[in-house]
């Protein structure tokens, strides 16, 4: 079922936008080379603590889930590009990480991820954030009232053929609201003017992820985390943005 927000809804999902970007730029500043995935968790966790928040991860236990999440990140290096669980791995030099982290303040979700390199960057990496980040500012530029859901997958999907990017559309954007996935699914491909159509109040998170050279993925023996069926590396970034009458208002802006 797709829920609409009322302005006075939307208002007040705004902490939980503001908490889940800080930590986000916490987790940022924190990886570097030499630090490890279960001290990113450990960070994270210490900020829902201080803020009250609570973590939409940690008890996580979906169909294709093997066991509760347990942990409130997820952390996906390299071949891996979402659902990563965070394990006992020290960064190393020119490791792509990916963080992907949902919170709950005052009742209400956020849901945003980025990527970044740590230490000595490929130059192919850096292209393959710039163009993820690229076709989310895309999707959410056509995350507008009129629009509909297949406008914003159609120009996610652009920026990534033209990148010469492959698209898997089975892991995608979604509704946000009490709970971390709701209705209607967003994916980073699908055709202009179809879909359900946009309309104020609507809540999603819009997320990318594409990986170098394929479109394929297979989960790993954690149960959890999904990597490139080639060992290629991927990239993903996600928002959520609430659709209003003037437009895109994202939700967790880091600025
Ligand atoms: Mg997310």
């Amino acid at each position: 079922m797709i829920e609409l927000r009322t302005p006075t809804q939307i208002e007040e999902m705004k902490p939980a936008g503001r908490f889940v970007a800080d930590v986000l730029v916490a987790l940022k500043d924190a990886a570097a080379v030499g630090v490890n995935l279960l001290e990113l968790d450990a960070l994270a966790h210490t900020m829902i603590k201080d803020a009250g928040a609570e973590s939409c991860y940690v008890d996580y236990h979906p169909s294709f889930g093997a066991s509760p999440f347990g942990k409130v990140l997820c952390t996906s290096v390299n071949d891996a590009v979402l659902h990563g669980l965070p394990f006992d791995y020290a960064l190393q030099d020119g490791d792509l990480l990916s963080v992907d982290f949902a919170a709950s303040v005052n009742g209400w979700v956020a849901d945003s991820a980025l990527s970044v390199v740590v230490g000595n960057a490929r130059q192919e990496d850096l292209d393959l954030i710039e163009t993820t980040t690229r076709a989310l500012e895309a999707g959410i530029e056509a995350a507008r009232p009129g629009n509909k859901v297949g406008d914003i997958s159609h120009a996610i999907a652009e920026v990534a053929r033209d990148a010469g990017l492959r698209i898997n559309t089975q892991f995608g954007g979604h509704g946000v609201g009490r709970t971390m996935h709701g209705d209607p699914h967003i994916p980073n491909d699908g055709r202009p003017g179809r879909g359900f159509k946009l309309q104020p109040g609507l809540v999603i998170a819009i997320e990318p992820w594409f990986l170098h050279t394929t479109d394929e993925i297979y989960t790993d023996k954690d149960g959890w985390t999904l990597r490139s069926k080639d060992g290629s590396r991927g990239a993903h970034m996600e928002h959520t943005v609430a659709i209003t009458a003037d437009g895109p208002l994202i939700l967790t802006a880091r600025d």
